[in-house]
């Protein structure tokens, strides 16, 4: 034990000590949309202390020589599930105990935060699965992105949250099921005591779950309320689940912080959005996954049936809140398809109606704004966590260059670099 406890602390004294630069041709300054010429930013403590511009040679000792590079702030994605095995859906889930879901979360972790995804919210996990991950790599025993939990996700009795692929005689419900105000108020309340530093519900039915409509909605409003009332009042933000429109609506009514999928989106739903200043979190690239490996992965006939009907329309849907101006975030549904594929989001984003920097600031200062955290990142300034990311070429003149970063720093430790020549 206190062996354990003396190496996490040697590591991040190591990682503290010095004082250490990285360089690069230019950053993306999110907020103008500006590039900012050959910066050399010092940092300290895991954090960006001072950024010089137009930097010439030479460069001080210990710099991180970029040349070549333009740098991007530490990527977010808003909607994750690591401990989620894309090849094993359906049927195939069921095999997964808990200690496997964990531990194969741990391999996800990795591959997210090398995909340049320095700061995830995992959107629902069993056995408070996601509390351990986060753990681990906050205690410097496993490497992932820094991580905002839901543990398990709120839905009712046979919802698109609850478990409704065996008969009754298994005696399977998941874990966050809870019904009536006080029952959500008490598995919310669990849920914090745990560990979770989100909440997320499910307000819809869901694509992926047996028995449910995409459409429908589960939750009544007064639940709703009642869920919202209680994680705000203890200081976290809420994700609400929700396809069809009635769902959203309510959803938003009740002051939820973020509307995940959102595909069936009205007028109503997209004014109230704004009023509210409600972030959407819609997923438009996992629907090419689940029509095309899906039923390899073990996806249920019905649910591709629905997701049919659900893709195309939300992608619609899409263009129009972007058009509309609502709040919109980066969330992709990983773990639906494989972990370090997020960035394939966004040139759909931008096929879809968003500009380079718009589908950029979702997946940074946006997301930072959500979480309430834009003090600590979001975006390369001084001040705040060296959550840096480097690519060859600027995303702003071609997005899809965001799938293929060569540098990965968060919180000054640096995970991936590129091959020494
Ligand atoms: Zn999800």
């Amino acid at each position: 034990m206190l062996f354990s406890v003396f190496g996490v602390f040697s590591l991040n004294t190591l990682a503290i000590a010095d004082t250490q630069f990285v360089y690069a041709d230019a950053f993306v300054n999110v907020k103008t949309g500006k590039l900012v010429t050959r910066p050399l930013l010092e940092i300290q403590d895991g954090k960006i202390v001072k950024i010089t511009a137009n930097k010439r040679a030479p460069l001080p000792q210990n710099t991180v020589d970029l040349s070549g590079h333009t740098l991007v702030p530490g990527l977010t994605d808003m909607h994750v599930h690591l401990t989620i095995d894309p090849q094993k859906h359906g049927y195939a889930g069921l095999a997964s105990s808990l200690p496997r879901v964990t531990l194969v979360g741990v391999k996800h972790a990795k591959a997210t935060l090398l995909a340049g995804f320095t700061t995830v919210r995992n959107l629902g996990a069993p056995g408070f699965s996601d509390v351990a991950l986060r753990d681990a790599i906050n205690d410097g025993d496993i490497e992932g992105p820094r991580m905002f939990v839901a543990g398990s996700s709120l839905g009712v009795t046979g919802g698109h949250c609850d478990n409704n692929l065996l008969p009754a005689e298994y005696k399977v419900t998941a874990d966050g099921v809870a019904d009536g105000p006080w029952g959500v108020r008490k598995k919310v309340r669990e849920n914090i005591k745990y560990g979770a530093t989100v909440i997320k519900f499910c307000a819809t039915g869901g694509v992926l779950s047996k028995g449910t409509k995409v459409g429908v909605q589960q939750y009544t409003l007064e639940e709703m309320q009642a869920i919202v009332d209680e994680a705000h009042m203890r200081g976290l933000t809420v994700a609400a689940h929700a396809h069809g429109t009635e769902g959203i609506i309510s959803a938003i009514k009740a002051g939820v912080d973020s509307i995940e999928h959102a595909s069936f989106i009205n007028d109503e739903a997209i004014s109230l959005a704004k009023k509210n200043g409600t972030y959407f979190s819609m997923d438009i690239y996992v629907t090419e996954f689940i029509l095309s490996e899906g039923k390899n992965a073990g996806i249920l006939e019905e649910s591709l049936a629905k997701e049919r009907t659900v893709g195309k329309k939300q992608r619609e849907n899409f263009r129009k809140a972007v058009k509309a101006g609502v709040n919109m975030v980066f969330g992709s549904d990983a773990g639906v398809y494989p972990h370090g594929d997020n960035a394939k989001q966004f040139s759909r984003m931008l096929e879809f109606g968003m500009t380079p920097l718009q589908a950029l600031q979702a997946a940074t200062i946006n997301s930072a704004k959500l979480l309430q955290q834009e003090q600590l990142f979001g975006s390369i300034e001084e001040g705040k966590m060296a959550d840096i990311v480097a690519i060859k070429g600027n995303p702003l003149d071609d997005i899809s260059l965001l799938e293929n970063v060569v540098f990965v720093m968060k919180e000054g430790t640096v995970y991936l670099q590129p091959a020494l020549k």
